[in-house]
């Protein structure tokens, strides 16, 4: 979640906050799960959910900033009460969130009804694992979040493609190594867009539909660690360019200046350390970037396949 004030007031109220754009838990009573850009889901548990949130919200229509609610719509049993003025900002944003849930949640605590968890149809206990299904946080057992893991990695399985998926990653690798190269040519510290590369090439094998497990890891980690290399080669390059336009473009031709140089710097021990820091920290960023896409998603692959 990156909205500070809505964080603060979500915190507050002993709300979890997760890694993604949205906070969760009970507040007022009521199952809710609150995004970043103002939507509040309100797990009713109740076919009328829609009418008695409606109700609920004319009834406070008082208490309430005229503006704040922009629609109401429904999930299933789930209600989303979309928040946010003309003017959107964080902190209008969490003044508006709070001043619907203050308002309306407090007299629907004893009118909404435990959800049980989906996968199985049993009421949900406190050991059961929160995880965001449309636009709501469920909360689903163990055995059933296991179940649906590998249900899900089964269709992914079966839907994927490993060729796209290497076109995507190879896309996303080039543009991040462009964006990288381009970075530290600007004499900018570059490290840190090795971040982005990961991010990019996780995203650009997912899109296409890239196999899942072990062909995504090493895909993954390839086309990163390649980026890192790529870019670096690709600035010194365009630096070692820009010298002979400079100093030695009516000299020799930029091949043979290439040819030269070239040996010459590898010869040149200073010119040896910058290159590995340069890229000894864009592999340190990329690995930080793409470890929790890799880690996550063998750690739930894995522990189901032990499982069986
Ligand atoms: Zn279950």
């Amino acid at each position: 979640m990156t909205n500070r004030f809505l964080k603060q007031y979500l915190r507050g109220h002993d709300l979890s906050i997760s890694f993604g754009t949205f906070g969760f838990g009970t507040l007022y009573g009521c199952p809710v799960t609150v995004f970043d850009d103002g939507r509040i889901c309100i797990q009713t548990g109740i076919d009328n959910g829609l009418f008695v949130v409606q109700s609920a919200l004319a009834l406070h229509s008082g208490e309430i900033d005229g503006q704040a609610v922009k629609e109401v719509t429904a999930d299933g049993t789930a209600v989303v009460i979309h928040v946010g003025g003309s003017l959107r900002g964080e902190k209008k944003v969490a003044n508006y969130v709070a001043q619907v849930c203050d308002a309306i949640l407090p007299g629907l605590a004893d009118q909404v009804q435990p959800v049980p968890c989906p996968v199985c149809g049993l009421p949900a206990d406190d050991d059961c694992i929160a995880r965001l299904s449309g636009s709501c946080v469920v909360y689903l057992h163990e055995g059933c979040l296991e179940k649906q893991t590998l249900e899900n990695y089964e269709a992914a399985m079966a839907d994927s493609n490993v060729f796209g998926g290497i076109v995507g990653a190879v896309g996303g690798m080039l543009l991040g190594a462009l964006v990288w190269g381009f970075v530290m040519n600007l004499g900018i510290f570059a490290a840190p867009f090795a971040l982005l590369t990961a991010i990019l090439t996780v995203q650009g094998y997912d899109k296409l539909k890239g196999r899942p497990g072990a062909l995504r890891t090493v895909v993954v980690v390839a086309c990163v660690v390649l980026s890192v290399f790529l870019g670096t080669a690709g600035c010194y390059a365009w630096q070692l360019h820009e010298i002979w336009v400079e100093s030695y473009k009516d000299l020799i031709a930029e091949k043979v200046f290439f040819t030269g140089a070239i040996p010459d710097l590898f010869r040149d021990s200073e010119f040896k350390i910058m290159m590995v820091k340069d890229v000894g920290l864009g592999l340190l960023f990329a690995a930080l970037g793409s470890a929790r896409f890799i880690v996550r998603a063998r750690r739930d692959i894995d522990k189901v396949k032990a499982d069986r």
